[in-house]
């Protein structure tokens, strides 16, 4: 490994990244020789929190970036260029709405319990013809198209469904898979990833999954702000755009971002969910308490980790995304499942939670898991018996007696929850962040319901 002086001689300028409360990308160019010891160790003076949404502080509002030299890698696409994942601090010491703080408490946390957690997370996403950047560009016509619509009259003309039916489609019949190629190629070539696969998804309209390997809860978070950075990059590159919202089109599947989690005691090296005597899923009781903390706790994380008022309209039954808290096997109507179950393989047993879309901010959104899974543990919260059949099928009544709980059904209904359920956080959220997040949140999903969107002119214009 060369250090990361050596690394930084090879560049001219160095993008320093981090994120907003709400996971926005941020991102500052500094001459390579600016970034020197003393950068590394104090930071540099460059960022005005004051203009960064969430961050304000009343009473001051310079902070400094203090770059991460493990994450340097070198940007393919841009000339004589590397980035690097930075930490946020003020002048008393690491910024306490800098979402990477949040990270490191995370993993202090669990250190301090003799704990150790890998998070994986599915990545889901669009590629999508250039055209519509014009969403951003309002002045163009009604700047936005009313793509579902168009979508599904279609289908009625052609006479039969072309919605979730493009998983593992191969090229050429997949538009977009050179482009799908390049995104993993750069991320493995340049950027340390270890991909496992990439894959056309179910969604007709260019709908991609990459998977990397599994890793601890900073480094996979830090991942998902990078696959999202290359992503958007290398399709810019080729005239067409990423896009992870939740739900692009009506009608077919969302971009979902499902999160596998295992946890491990570091003196032994065991897996904490892995009990070859349970019959069900060789699931250990400490596991089933960890499911039981999220579900008992999964309405109040929906505001975290499926954070956007479109994220809601993921969240509806048919589009194998959860709508119900309830766990189980092979169920992909339920929020958690236990995936791809071999018999006898302990580094292998882990949960997946299926709540989670690609808008969430990863930092916050895989300490909140982590914090409301060990809740569930310190409290031995039970997550009751496992469900394997589809839950959209069943009855209100069959619902109520077996006590299932439903995700909300709108950002603002999650922020509720939030608001009235965030002891579970404390261990590891500052309440600085909390405060600004829920504050971001609320504002955003109050903005949005000003907005007549495209599809209820259609429905009301005329009544
Ligand atoms: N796209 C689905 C979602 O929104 C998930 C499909 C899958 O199981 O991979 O969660
Ligand atoms: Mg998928
Ligand atoms: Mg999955």
């Amino acid at each position: 490994m060369q250090s990361a002086g050596e690394q930084l001689k090879k560049v001219r300028w160095v993008e320093l990244h981090f994120v907003d409360v709400a996971g926005h990308l941020r991102s500052v160019a500094v001459p390579s020789r600016e970034v020197d010891d003393k950068a590394f160790k104090q930071g540099l003076n460059l960022l005005d929190g004051s203009s960064v949404e969430g961050f304000a502080g009343i009473h001051e509002s310079d902070y400094r970036l203090r770059p991460d030299p493990s994450t340097f890698a070198v940007i393919p696409w841009a000339k004589d260029t590397g980035r690097m994942i930075s930490d946020v601090y003020s002048t008393e010491g690491r910024f306490p709405k800098d979402p990477r703080y949040i990270a490191d408490r995370a993993m202090e946390y669990l250190a301090s319990q003799g704990l150790e957690a890998y998070f994986g997370p599915e990545v889901e996403f669009m590629l999508v013809d250039g055209l519509f950047l014009d969403v951003e560009t309002p002045t163009k016509g009604l700047g936005y198209r009313v793509v579902s619509r168009e979508y599904m009259d279609y289908e009625e003309e052609l006479g039969f469904q072309r919605t979730k039916k493009a998983y593992h489609t191969p090229s050429p019949i997949d538009k977009v898979a050179a482009v799908r190629y390049e995104i993993a190629s750069v991320l493995e070539d340049y950027f340390g990833f270890r991909v496992e696969s990439h894959h056309h998804e179910v969604a007709a309209l260019g709908q991609v999954e990459i998977d990397f390997r599994f890793g601890d809860l900073k480094t996979t978070a830090d991942r998902v702000v990078t696959l999202k950075y290359v992503a958007r990059n290398v399709a810019a590159k080729h005239g067409m755009a990423a896009t992870f919202m939740p739900k692009l089109v009506a009608g077919d599947n969302g971009n979902g971002m499902h999160v596998h989690v295992s946890l491990w005691d570091r003196s032994s090296g065991r897996n904490l969910f892995y009990d070859p005597s349970d019959e069900y899923a060789e699931l250990s009781q400490t596991a089933r308490y960890f499911i039981g903390g999220i579900l008992e706790h999964g309405r109040a994380l929906a505001a975290i980790v499926a954070p956007t008022v479109n994220s809601y309209r993921r969240l509806v039954p048919g589009y194998e995304a959860p709508v119900y808290l309830v766990w189980g096997k092979a169920n992909r109507s339920a929020a958690i499942r236990i995936p791809f179950y071999e018999k006898g393989v302990e580094k292998a047993k882990r949960i997946e939670f299926r709540s989670p879309d690609p808008t969430a901010n990863p930092y916050l959104a895989f300490a909140a898991i982590l914090a409301a899974g060990l809740d569930g543990i310190k409290k031995k919260i039970e997550p009751g018996d496992p469900v394997d059949r589809n839950v959209y099928e069943m009855g209100e009544e069959e619902r109520r007696r077996l006590g299932i709980k439903q995700l909300p059904r709108s950002l603002d209904e999650a922020l509720d929850e939030l608001e009235s359920d965030n002891e579970f956080l404390k261990p590891i959220f500052t309440r600085d962040i909390l405060e600004a997040y829920i504050d971001v949140k609320r504002r955003e999903a109050m903005e949005l319901r000003q907005y007549p969107n495209p599809v209820e002119v259609y429905m009301y214009f005329n009544l």
